[in-house]
């Protein structure tokens, strides 16, 4: 998974210096499980979704096992799905859930927790039904990730993360299932999931066992789709927007460009045959929502990426290539490259294993080094994305044993710290990449120790939590054991600066591009709420940025709105309406023309100009001109080689 969330959100306290933070933070993965014992249940489980009759936000589902010959049996909606590494508890979204014997008859059923339902004499079920709601909306819906969740927009939209709608029986994660889905007319299915056959009405889909079902998320949206083959690998790109702006025929070009780079950067390690990536575009006020949280969710074979409609194309591109290819890495790892906990995955009492550093953090890094490695971004750029890292850091826990955490990662004080699997993480094999560089004479790195553990273990045979280090030790050199040791299993904070002036990197001054706007540098605002005379507060401008400069913005300005909007009074309860309209400045591209409205010495003033690019200087990492050949080659080797 991969938390990209440009999040700007209202800090607890008004007066604190910045009460407006756009935070980059990053999000999830997962792998699951492949498993193929206990096939002595041989008939289907037949499960019907009804998207033609909803009501009151709500999905009739009907689940119909096969001829059961146990005493008792347990229906479960899962507890944790693969990639999320939180509880979600998806039983929380069904209710009225009701069990019928094979003529129709209402049966016993004991609800036993939030996520499961005993069904005492299981020789007689017929069938279990039950309402699902979505996660788009409600009282706790925003507690799922909405790239995992649900959305049901009647006649408009329906994202179906099935992990939160289809359940499966104690004993029966191996089944097949049939997925019978009716559908309106005007809407198309898209998705990875096998379809057997399709209609205006009725689309029937064929998963070979419960992880199939929540592995291929279904997207029903007006057609909004492309197709291409690039070399082996047939691609798909599905778009729902809103408002229409975005056409997934526009994103194809940026979309290929990324894919081929990424299949150049992993040569033969990657043998996926098809890709599909379902875009949801929610609108502002399910960002809002969600508190700001974009991202995507990875599969073996797809990806679901929720993202928000108001984004520039510019911006919007840019997004799709730093999460797409994370998601797509993850096809390295934990695809073809996971322990025993992932490929063995208890949706209902899970085990967690040491590896976040591998799956989420490996997986972040190439995302990030395949842009450089292939062109598509600037070293300067790269710097920065390391820099931004190593900053993005300081917010966690630093001595926290990365693999007790990662063992841990359900349960706090180690769930606070999971975004840091996306910072940390990738920072932890940036060092590891340019240690293996380092000693051998730039000839390997880290993706050659993830080729090789790939052509070892791939996606049938996983290896033993405990022993992966060790291995990847032994392959290597003992200074990568030291590391881990100190680093990754041990709690000393790693020294960056160490690492990077391997690479002849120094600290020194730097530009990087404004978040949006309304920023005058990295993390500061142009204005900050301060109280008039009277204690009521007012946004005042204490510093401008270039563009805001040259459209007549002083300081000491008042800030009224922004676009003809006008901010309410400025108080806590009014902050989803400030943020309604300040984020949408996220998505501004440089050509956008946009006004503010000002009050200057009494007087209400709306200045205009254009977005452009408004840089920040900031501290940042640089090449040093004095380093020597040694450190020169080195770099070259860890970025393009
Ligand atoms: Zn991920």
């Amino acid at each position: 998974m991969e938390f990209h969330s440009s999040k700007l959100y209202f800090m607890k306290s008004l007066f604190t210096k910045t009460i407006l933070t756009l935070v980059t933070a990053t999000l999830v993965v997962s792998c699951a499980a492949l498993r193929t014992t206990n096939k002595f249940i041989s008939n289907d489980v037949q499960a019907t979704i009804d998207l033609v009759n909803i009501e009151d936000d709500k999905v009739q589902i009907t689940i119909t096992p096969p001829a059961m010959d146990v005493k008792s049996t347990v229906f479960y909606l899962p507890q944790i799905v693969p990639g999320t590494y939180e509880y979600s508890n998806f039983g929380r979204f069904v209710e009225n859930v009701q069990a019928f014997d094979k003529k129709g008859n209402p049966m016993e059923l004991i609800s036993l927790d939030v996520n499961s339902w005993e069904i005492v004499n299981p020789k007689k079920l017929g069938k279990i039904t039950y309402l699902a709601n979505d996660t788009f909306d409600g009282p706790i819906g925003q507690e799922i990730y909405p790239m995992g969740g649900t959305d049901f927009q009647a006649d408009e939209l329906y994202l179906l993360n099935l992990h939160s709608m289809i359940g499966y029986f104690e004993g029966m994660k191996e089944s097949s299932y049939k997925l019978r889905i009716s559908s309106p007319k005007n809407l198309k299915a898209f998705t990875s999931l096998p379809t057997l056959s399709t209609s205006d009405s009725l689309d029937v889909f064929d998963a070979q066992r419960y992880f199939h079902i929540i592995d291929n998320p279904i997207l029903y949206s007006k057609p909004n789709a492309v197709s291409f083959d690039l070399d082996e690998i047939k691609v798909g790109l599905a778009i729902y927007s809103p408002s229409g702006t975005h056409q997934a025929k526009a994103y194809q070009p940026a979309i290929e460009e990324m894919m081929k780079a990424q299949k150049a950067f992993l040569g033969d390690a990657n043998d996926t045959p098809s890709y599909d990536i379902l875009l949801h575009l929610m609108d502002i006020d399910a960002l809002q929502y969600f508190g700001g949280m974009m991202g995507a969710l990875e599969h073996h074979t797809s990806t679901t990426v929720v993202f928000v409609d108001a984004m520039g194309a510019g911006e919007l591109t840019q997004s799709l290539i730093d999460v797409v290819s994370h998601e797509f890495f993850h096809t390295l790892t934990p695809l073809n490259v996971h322990s025993e906990e992932i490929h063995n995955f208890e949706y209902n009492r899970p085990l967690m294993s040491k590896h976040l550093w591998m799956y989420e953090g490996t997986t972040e890094y190439f995302a990030n080094l395949f842009q450089i490695n292939q062109g598509l971004i600037d070293a300067p750029d790269f710097y920065n994305r390391m820099m931004d890292k190593v900053s993005q850091a300081q917010r966690f826990d630093d001595t926290m044993s990365f693999t007790q955490m990662s063992a841990g990662i359900v349960d706090e004080p180690y769930q606070a710290n999971y975004g840091n699997v996306y910072q940390k993480g990738a920072l932890i094999n940036m060092c590891l990449d340019i240690l293996i560089r380092e000693k051998s004479g730039g000839e390997r790195g880290i993706l050659w120790v993830m080729k090789n553990l790939a052509q070892k273990y791939g996606k049938e045979k996983p290896f033993k939590d405990e022993a992966l280090i060790e291995e990847i030790v032994a392959m290597t050199y003992p200074e990568v054991g030291t590391f881990f040791t100190d680093h990754v299993i041990g709690t000393t904070p790693i020294n960056y600066d160490e690492y990077f002036a391997k690479a002849g990197l120094i600290n020194g001054d730097t530009e990087v591009p404004l978040r949006s706007i309304i920023f005058t540098d990295n993390t500061q605002l142009f204005f900050s709420p301060q109280p008039d005379a009277t204690g009521k507060l007012q946004f005042v401008v204490n510093a401008l940025n270039p563009s805001v400069e040259a459209m007549g913005v002083q300081i000491g300005d008042i800030l009224l709105g922004l676009e003809g909007e006008l901010f309410p009074e400025i108080s806590q309860d009014n902050s989803g309406k400030i943020n309604a309209i300040l984020t949408p400045t996220i998505g501004w591209e440089a050509d956008k023309e946009f006004s503010v409205t000002v009050k200057r010495e009494g007087e209400t003033l709306t200045l205009s100009g254009k977005v452009g690019n408004p840089k920040a200087l900031t501290k940042g990492l640089v090449e040093n001109p004095e380093a020597d050949a040694d450190a020169i080659k080195l770099r070259q080797n860890w970025l393009f080689n």
